[in-house]
């Protein structure tokens, strides 16, 4: 990784065209700034065959780099935590545990041994090995944990080779910061006052370094391809971390637009912080909890500091990445689940039982799997592997006699499955009444509404279900077919299609006739163009990333829930989504000033 002074780019060369540069928007924020390239440049990797009697040096080598490593990992974390909070350190401890997995030292070493090569060849080696497994996995979660791997096995590979470790300078200006891979080690050594924003080449909305910049508020983009090959140092930027954009070289008339958009968007952002202590309340008094989505449970604080009325869904999958694959025990989960409920006291915490395929838990059966989104996952696993479903259910249950959590099963498909997951939590509680442990015995326990025929079967559904969340990623998936992560078929994926809009209709109307509450956690909840939309269908909870909360709070403290209701019924009679979009539009701009 090198960085040069940053020098604006040259007088007296033609001005540069501009260039716009499309990735995901991860951390939202328009930010005008010159480019800091900041970039990995990897040192090409050696065999050097050894001789036997060299192989116990070469060991005794790896070895030292290893303890520098896991010295540097521990200064890092210090580091880390001084500048970014303690929420940030437990990142370092999961590397330092990586590096001491033997499928990492041990395996590097074995390879030194079986194959009797360098220390930095058997690491690549190794790294190789792993990368493909990570390649292979399904879950864009896991895959991104692949960069973690790198971090640490490429800091052991530097070390190996006696290099300095890298560090990014200090700049005196602010800077948009371009990199190939921040990657989590890094985050410590940036100057995150000086950044004004990030984008990069590698990373994903559940990357650390993607979830580090969200919650310090640093607009970031990520998934750029080529981005570090295309920009040059110093660059005039714009990053428009919303809409996942970057431009390059910006003419004047993208320059004012931006300018113009910006100042909207701060001036939003102050008139908006005074929202944070009030409720998200129309102005006929219908009120309606905004809670947050979390991936991991340090982002709780972000929550709270955005004013989310509760965490309306905890992916609890977080706990297997945490531990490399490896399932929590009972206890770990307890003591997650308690502390979470307590810091968000009195609201709730929606813990979602784990969402997981059967490749991702290493079960045989999942590696035939021809179609694993619709093969045997979530409620359908935890049902073959009631071991791990009962101990997450003891764990919440234990939890519950300390504060508001809740439980929802995922991908549940009817009323047999229901019965057949609250069986289980029935055996649960006759285990911990049976050992004298004190638990809540009133553990509300919600269906994730995300599968057609769950959809389609509601009203039965909610005479059993304490809850609803409405999960419309995938709802709108299997509803309309079409795989969320393939981009040839992307353009199908539509929220308003009517169909999804008829489902809505029916699962709210079905909830609220057997008086349970529905609340949505997908991504649709956090649009503010469907806000209207999603009050009038009579919603009780929102769940979403943390930083929309207070726009779409905003917006629903501009609306009345009767003129929300009127959007409601016109949007459900129109047949296309192009015309309820455009519907929703225009009434999303009569409504704001
Ligand atoms: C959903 O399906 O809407 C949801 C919230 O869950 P995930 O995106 O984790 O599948
Ligand atoms: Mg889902």
């Amino acid at each position: 990784m090198s960085v040069s002074a940053t020098s604006p780019q040259s007088a007296g060369r033609a001005t540069p065209r501009p260039l716009v540069l499309h990735g995901i928007g991860v951390a939202p924020g328009i930010v005008i700034a010159r480019a800091l390239v900041f970039k990995h440049q990897e040192t090409p990797i050696f065999r050097v065959p050894l001789l036997r009697a060299e192989v116990a040096e070469e060991v005794a080598r790896l070895e030292a780099a290893k303890d520098l490593t896991q010295r540097q990992l521990q200064e890092v974390r210090a580091r880390t935590v001084s500048a970014l909070g303690e929420d940030h350190g437990y990142i370092f401890d999961a590397h330092s545990l990586m590096l001491d997995d033997p499928l990492v030292a041990a395996r590097i070493e074995e390879v030194i041994r079986r194959e009797r090569v360098n220390a930095e060849w058997a690491a690549q080696l190794v790294l190789d090995e792993l990368s493909s497994v990570f390649d292979d996995l399904e879950d864009d979660y896991f895959r991104a944990r692949r960069s973690d791997v790198y971090d640490v096995i490429g800091r052991l590979m530097r070390n190996l080779a006696g290099a300095p470790p890298r560090s990014l300078e200090k700049v005196e200006r602010k800077y948009i910061l371009l990199s190939d891979n921040v990657r989590p080690s890094d985050t410590a050594r940036l100057d995150w006052d000086q950044m004004a924003g990030l984008a990069m080449e590698a990373g994903s909305r559940t990357y650390h370094t993607a979830i580090i910049a969200r919650s310090l508020g640093i607009p970031c983009v990520v998934g750029v391809r080529d981005l570090t090959a295309k920009v040059d140092h110093g660059a005039p930027l714009i990053l428009d971390g919303g809409e996942g954009i970057v431009v390059v070289n910006p003419d004047r008339t993208t320059l004012r637009d931006y300018r113009g958009r910006r100042r909207r968007q701060t001036l939003l952002k102050q008139k908006l912080e005074h929202l944070r202590e009030l409720p998200a309340e129309t102005k006929d008094g219908y009120r309606i909890v905004l809670q947050a989505n979390v991936e991991f449970p340090e982002e709780c604080a972000t929550a709270q500091s955005q004013g989310a009325e509760g965490i309306g869904l905890f992916r609890s999958e977080w706990f297997l990445t945490r531990n490399r694959g490896q399932f929590p025990s009972e206890e770990e989960q307890y003591r997650v689940y308690r502390s979470m409920a307590e810091q968000m006291r009195p609201w709730s915490v929606i813990v979602r039982a784990f969402d997981l395929s059967a490749e991702q838990l290493g079960e045989e059966m999942g590696q035939s799997e021809a179609n694993p989104a619709l093969g045997l996952r979530a409620i359908r696993l935890l049902l073959k592997r009631r071991d791990l479903f009962k101990e997450q259910l003891r764990a919440l249950l234990r939890a519950r006699a300390h504060g508001n959590v809740k439980v929802m099963f995922p991908m549940v498909s009817g009323v047999g499955e229901l019965r057949e997951a609250l069986a289980v939590v029935e055996e649960a509680k006759e285990e911990l009444r049976r050992e004298g442990a004190p638990f809540g015995g009133d553990l509300p326990c919600g269906v994730t509404l995300e599968v057609p025929s769950a959809a389609a079967t509601a009203d039965l559904l909610a005479r059993e279900a304490a809850f609803f969340s409405i999960g419309t990623n995938d709802l709108i998936q299997y509803l309309i077919g079409v795989d969320r992560g393939n981009d040839q078929v992307s353009y199908l994926y539509e929220p308003l299609h009517p169909a999804m809009l008829r489902t809505l209709r029916f699962v709210i109307d079905s909830a609220h006739a057997a008086g349970i509450k529905v609340g949505m956690c997908g991504e649709m909840a956090s649009d503010p163009v469907l806000v209207a939309l999603l009050v009038g269908f009579g919603l009780d909870e929102l769940s979403m990333n943390a930083v929309s909360i207070p726009t779409v709070k905003n917006i629903i403290r501009h609306l009345s829930a009767k003129e929300a209701r009127e959007v409601a019924q016109e949007a459900l009679r129109l047949p296309t989504v192009k015309e309820v979009s455009g519907f929703l539009n225009e009434k999303l701009r009569g409504l704001i000033p």
